[in-house]
C-alpha cells in the first residue's frame, strides 16, 4: 500500500530554538517510517519552509489541494500545527466535498521524542489512512473526529480539539482558493462603526461574528456601514459568537436591523467554515 505525507510544519517536528520551539526538517519524516505497516510505501511533500500554522493561508491550502489531487488514489495524512488546525480542517473538507478521498489531520500539543502526544497522535493517523474510507477528519488524542467544523478549545491540554456539527458541504463551486481579502469581524459593545466601516472597505467580504442568535447593536452608523458593504457586493456572513446553537433570524427585535442589512444566515458554521464558504461558494 502506498500513502502520501503531507508535511507542512507545526509542533508536532518541532525542536526549541533561539525564540521557543521552531520547525526541525526531518523528524516527522523519521518518525513516520518507523511506525509505517510492512509493505507500505511513504510518498512525501514537505513544505519548504516547514510552517508553524500561524503562517498557513489560502496559498497553502492551495499547495495542500494540488498534492493531494496530484496522487489521485492515495490516502493521505497531513501533518500541521494546531493553532489554524480548524481553517486548514474546513478548507480541505469544503475544497474537497464530493471527492471520496481520506485526508487525516495530525499534530500535537507536544514535539515528537518529549514524551508527549506525538507519536499516539501520528500513530493514530496511520492507522486511520492505512484503514482508508471517505472525508477529512482530525487525528487527535485517541480520537478521529470530522475536520470540517473543528474548535480548538485548550491551548496547552493534550485533547486540545473538539469537533461541531456542520451542515453537509455541497461540492464548492471553485476548489481553489483566490486572491480576494476575506476576513473575521467580532462585534463587541461600544465598538465604533468607523472600524467596521474601515475593515469593510479593505476587504471584498467578511464573517461578522454576532451576538447569540442573531443580534447585533442598534447602532445606525454600523447598520448602515454593513448595508452599503451588502449594496456594494460585498458578502457578509453572519456567525454566533457561541460555539453551539447557531443562528435564528427573527428569534430577536434587536436582530430586525441587522438582518435588514443583507448580510448572510451561517447558520451553525464555525466561523473557520463561514470563512473557507465565502472563498469557495
Ligand atoms: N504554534 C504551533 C502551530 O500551530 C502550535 C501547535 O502546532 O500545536 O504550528
Amino acid at each position: 500500500m502506498r500513502l502520501l505525507l503531507i508535511h507542512t510544519g507545526g509542533t508536532i517536528g518541532m525542536a526549541e530554538g533561539p525564540d521557543g520551539l521552531q520547525p526541525q526538517p526531518g523528524l516527522v519524516e523519521a518518525a513516520m517510517a518507523d511506525r509505517l505497516p510492512e509493505a507500505t510505501t511513504l510518498l512525501t511533500h514537505v513544505f519548504s519552509p516547514l510552517l508553524d500554522s500561524a503562517d498557513v493561508g489560502p496559498q497553502h491550502w492551495n499547495e495542500m489541494l494540488d498534492a493531494i489531487t496530484a496522487h489521485p488514489d492515495l490516502p493521505v495524512i497531513i501533518t500541521h500545527g494546531t493553532d489554524t488546525m480548524a481553517f486548514t480542517g474546513a478548507a480541505l473538507a469544503q475544497a474537497l466535498a464530493g471527492e471520496n478521498r481520506c485526508i487525516i489531520l495530525c499534530g500535537s500539543m507536544v514535539p515528537l521524542g518529549e514524551g508527549g502526544d506525538a507519536e499516539e497522535n501520528l500513530t493514530l493517523a496511520i492507522t486511520a489512512a492505512c484503514a482508508g474510507g471517505s472525508g477529512v477528519a482530525l487525528a487527535f488524542a485517541g480520537r478521529l473526529m470530522p475536520a470540517g467544523g473543528l474548535v480548538k478549545h485548550d491551548s496547552r491540554a493534550h485533547d486540545a480539539f473538539r469537533s461541531l456539527p456542520q451542515d453537509a458541504a455541497v461540492p464548492p463551486r471553485s476548489r481553489r482558493f483566490d486572491t480576494r481579502r476575506f476576513g473575521v469581524l467580532t462585534l463587541s459593545p461600544g465598538m465604533p462603526a468607523d472600524l467596521i466601516a474601515a475593515s469593510l472597505s479593505v476587504l471584498d467580504g467578511a464573517v461578522l461574528r454576532v451576538f447569540g442568535s442573531g443580534t447585533a447593536m442598534n447602532n445606525p452608523a454600523i447598520l448602515s456601514a454593513l448595508r452599503e458593504a451588502v449594496a456594494s457586493g460585498k458578502r457578509i456572513r453572519a456567525v454566533s459568537q457561541c460555539e453551539a446553537g447557531g443562528l435564528e433570524p427573527g428569534a430577536y427585535a434587536a436582530g430586525a436591523g441587522l438582518w435588514s442589512t443583507g448580510v448572510e444566515n451561517g447558520g451553525r458554521q464555525t466561523p473557520e467554515a463561514a470563512l473557507i464558504h465565502l472563498w469557495l461558494t
